[in-house]
């Protein structure tokens, strides 16, 4: 399935303090400061899937939903097509950084996991950037109130 409205994309969030965050079933983790590129699909309705990751609260659904709770939005890149390459572009980001936690958002794969840490977001998006080829929709720098 490809269509006008599928794809994949990567969420770029900025967690400024270290906390630890319940992520449904999937356990408590301690995520570090830093900046997290986390990278998912749509089969369809690709921006209202990136939409609703803009907004802050809302019912958590999927793992990366508890981080966003606590988290910035630095940057969000769209791979329009396909959504089928997410394990394989969360894999060329994780190249650059380091996946943690293991497995997360890997719920539905088999891959090692699509979230992927790095210390800054330029870092987090030359990863993305060297992940492939990609349309900026919004980039670095927003202001969003801390918790
Ligand atoms: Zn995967």
């Amino acid at each position: 399935m490809s269509g006008e409205d599928s794809g994949c994309y990567c969420l770029i969030l900025k967690c400024k303090c270290e906390r630890a965050i319940r992520v449904g079933s999937f356990g408590t983790w301690s995520f570090p400061a830093g900046v997290y590129v986390y990278t998912g699909s749509a089969q369809a309705g690709l921006e209202a899937r990136l939409a609703r990751h803009e907004r802050r609260l809302k019912k958590s659904h999927w793992h990366i939903d508890y981080l966003r709770r606590f988290c910035n939005v630095a940057g969000i890149a769209t791979f329009k097509g396909s959504n089928r390459e997410e394990c394989r572009i969360a894999g060329r980001v994780a190249q650059r950084g380091e996946r943690y936690p293991a497995n997360f958002g890997a719920s539905d794969c088999r891959c090692g996991g699509h979230l992927v840490r790095f210390d800054s977001v330029s870092s987090a998006m030359a990863a993305v950037r060297a992940a492939g080829k990609m349309m900026l929709l919004q980039c670095a720098g927003t202001q969003e109130d801390q918790q």
